[in-house]
């Protein structure tokens, strides 16, 4: 805590007036890139390893980088919390691209896997949206089997969470309408390696200057394309990013109409 208070003076006495024109800005209003969902581990820190700015993320932190999926009514259980943020940056903020990064050596992840052990009440129910991901593991999924048990679990739950994320009406109006992309990220802790799943060979990989130079080309080529390109989900214009199974979610209602124009007409909450 000493270090932390500690830090507040240090800011306040080197860093703050550089900060002055970027804080007035932000003020005014928010609008973030991404929404960013990613685990609360003291770790995993985008801001350092994606070189964000205030202002740049929506983020969203739990014990394990979790979204609780909706029910054919649209609407999720108990876990509030993540499902606001979900509404609110879409609906008001008008995010077009949401990241779920995990992370190596997830605490989350060893807890699911180790079936003595014994969990505090709050923390056995909320990982329960984890059993999914150990689900899949269990029936033999793999990614990478180099990796030990857990980071693989870690792994697959970020596709699984991006499943679950499908379910919210919000989200899934939004995909359908070619207005959001939803990517998957796993953050090695260890190498310090930022990796994104490539859905060509069903494996996470870094995203080193080729890959990112690959994922920002494609970015360009589906603003070049706009409207008229006639298929928005077509591999060439969303590279690295995770395709969803809209089929798997036929059934559900749409509780929430995507509506972009408020991102811009309604004032920001926070
Ligand atoms: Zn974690």
């Amino acid at each position: 805590m000493r270090k932390l208070i500690q830090g507040i003076v240090d800011f306040r006495e080197n860093l703050q007036p550089s900060y002055i024109q970027t804080f007035e800005r932000l003020a005014l209003g928010q609008k973030p890139d991404a929404l960013f969902v990613a685990c609360s581990d003291s770790r995993v820190v985008p801001n350092l390893f994606a070189s964000t700015e205030p202002g740049d993320l929506f983020v969203i932190r739990n014990v394990g980088n979790l979204i609780a999926p909706c029910d054919e009514h649209g609407e999720t259980h108990e876990d509030y919390a993540e499902a606001a943020a979900i509404e609110y940056s879409m609906l008001q903020l008008g995010v077009s691209n949401i990241i779920i990064c995990g992370h190596s050596e997830c605490g989350a992840t060893l807890a699911a896997l180790d079936e003595d052990r014994k969990l505090s009440p709050n923390l056995a129910t909320w990982l329960r949206n984890l059993k999914p991901s150990v689900a899949r593991l269990r029936s033999g999924e793999v990614l990478d089997p180099n990796l030990s048990l857990h980071n693989q679990l870690s792994q697959i739950n970020v596709l699984q969470q991006l499943e679950h994320l499908t379910s919210h009406p919000t989200v899934r109006a939004a995909i359908e309408a070619g207005k959001l992309k939803l990517h998957a990220w796993w953050f090695n802790i260890a190498k310090v390696e930022v990796e994104v799943f490539d859905p060509t060979i069903k494996r996470f990989r870094p995203i080193d200057r080729e890959i990112a130079e690959r994922m920002m080309q494609k970015t360009e080529m589906k603003h070049f394309h706009g409207n008229n390109c006639k298929n928005k989900h077509d591999s060439h214009t969303d590279f690295m990013s995770w395709k969803p199974n809209l089929e798997s979610f036929s059934t559900r209602k749409t509780a929430h109409v995507f509506a972009p124009s408020q991102a811009v007409t309604e004032t920001n909450l926070s």
